[in-house]
């Protein structure tokens, strides 16, 4: 049993020995505005402000954390988070999501206690539209195979606190948004796969907004409505996909604000994802807006490098293959603009190495990246560039990655490097580094020297970067 006493008596304790271990002005900026919440266990929930400030004790403060663990609850002690992520008005009450810390080696979070997430999944309702058993949980999408990074984690975090406690938390709905590629319908199949393995009575739905608008109509079609509505209205846990789908669809849009309403009146747990951020979506009923609004709305964005390099290892690993750590930084390098893509890329690459019975190479690697990449409209890459710059100036592409400092090698590698920050979304890191492994102070020191240039108004320098640009319009 742990009263109150005593997470404050051990909160107190630790942030004795912090403030052993920091500047003052350090501990009255992010250790007094902490709140102890509770001790359970041997873990100490303490709750901070918003986001950003849990991330900035992640990246500075564990040691100093563990320390005081160590001191204070054991080495076994952990340490959990819970962020305000809305700090709520009259109405709602502020909005917390838990997070284990991240980088202490010692911690580390369960994702499925006693879930196999291959059992196949049965269930004894009936789809609306066919007599199959499907509720269209694909179980191959797992929290286990889900990448955290920075870029989901706060949709991760809820995500998971909604799998775990349906209906029960603050997060209903669960609204996660972002483009497309990013990890929206996994992260939700993932939530579904896990009530459903750890809580078999609840009934899951999973369905896409298209599916759902195209039964709707159906069931008028066929004097079926009040059918549709009662199938939705007895699910515990309704999860829509892509609810960008029913903008300008108004009558779906009313018979889904019913369904929402009973839901959530019930207890019962909705999650939807979507595109775009709530307040972006047009043609969507504001009745239906504000009630988006009243749960938790998190957005997935693009994984950083880290992140990238450790979905292309997961994958290898699943597979059961090999590679290269060289291959897998050029990968993450080259493919930066969602997950499917550079999952596909993955994929590719493993059929291509077992079918030629190949070792997967550098070159194999970038003959792949290139025979996919030109098949999209424009081929605008880094290669596509650096082949054309090289072109243009009538030396090879060795030469302009290479190491010569020599003035005729020097400026059509800034030029070059200064297409590849116009034409490509790739971080500076990145480009430096298939300029042989320069780091990004060099690139942007190379971007700066040509718009000096043209900003001079610098003929040639215009008529370069002009001419080129022409090429991949
Ligand atoms: P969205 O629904 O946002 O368009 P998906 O959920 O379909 O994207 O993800 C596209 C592909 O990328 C899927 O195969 C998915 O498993 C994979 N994926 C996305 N994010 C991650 C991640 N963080 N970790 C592992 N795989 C991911
Ligand atoms: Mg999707």
């Amino acid at each position: 049993m742990t009263t109150q006493r005593d997470v404050n008596t051990v909160w107190n304790h630790c942030l004795q020995i912090i403030r052993e271990n920091i500047s003052e002005q350090s501990f009255g900026t992010w250790f007094a505005p902490i709140i102890p919440l509770r001790l359970t266990g041997n873990t100490l929930i303490i709750q901070v402000p918003s986001q950003f400030f849990y991330e900035w004790l992640e990246e500075n403060y564990v040691h100093v954390f563990r320390k005081a663990l160590d001191a204070t609850i054991g080495r076994d002690g952990m340490l959990e988070y819970s962020i305000i992520v809305d700090t709520g008005n009259d109405k709602h009450k502020p909005v917390a999501v838990n997070v284990p810390n991240q980088k202490s080696p010692q911690t580390s979070s369960p994702d499925r206690p006693n879930a196999d997430p291959r059992k196949p999944q049965i269930d004894a309702r009936r789809d609306f539209d066919s007599n199959e058993l499907n509720t269209y949980i694909n179980p191959n999408y797992s929290f286990d195979n889900f990448v955290e990074g920075d870029c989901n984690r706060l949709a991760r975090s809820a995500g998971f606190a909604v799998a775990q406690r349906s209906g029960v938390t603050s997060f209903n709905p669960l609204m996660l948004y972002g483009g497309v590629g990013l990890g929206k319908t996994h992260l939700i199949q993932a939530i579904g796969n896990y009530i459903r393995n750890n809580s078999p009575q609840k009934t899951v739905l999973y369905v896409s907004s298209e599916k759902f608008t195209n039964q709707f109509i159906n069931s008028i079609r066929n004097n079926k409505l009040q059918n549709f509505t009662d199938f939705y209205m007895q699910v515990d846990v309704l999860v829509l996909d892509d609810v960008q789908f029913l903008s300008g669809k108004e009558k779906t849009q009313d018979t889904f604000f019913h369904i929402f309403n009973h839901l959530h009146q019930s207890g019962k747990q909705i999650i939807m994802t979507s595109d775009r951020a709530p307040r972006d979506l047009e043609g969507m009923q504001d009745r239906l807006l504000s009630r988006f609004k009243w749960g938790l709305t998190a957005d997935l964005q693009q994984p950083d490098f880290e992140t990238r390099i450790a979905i292309i290892q997961k994958k290898l690993q699943s597979e059961g293959i090999y590679i290269d750590n060289g291959v897998i930084e050029y990968l993450a390098h080259s493919v930066n603009t969602n997950v499917r893509e550079l999952e596909g890329v993955v994929v590719s690459l493993i059929g291509q190495a077992t079918f030629l019975r190949q070792e997967v190479t550098l070159d194999l690697a970038k003959s792949i990246l290139k025979n996919i990449v030109t098949r999209e409209e424009k081929a605008v890459n880094i290669d596509t560039i650096q082949e054309t710059v090289a072109d243009y100036f009538d030396m090879n592409v060795a030469d302009l990655k290479g190491k010569s400092r020599r003035r005729e090698h020097v400026y059509p590698r800034q030029i070059a490097m200064y297409m590849a920050k116009e034409l490509t979304d790739l971080p500076l890191k990145s480009i430096g580094y298939h300029f042989g492994g320069r780091d990004h102070s060099t690139v942007i020191h190379a971007i700066h020297n040509v718009n000096d240039l043209l900003k001079e108004d610098n003929d040639a320098a215009r008529e370069t970067v002009d001419k080129l640009k022409g090429y991949f319009k």
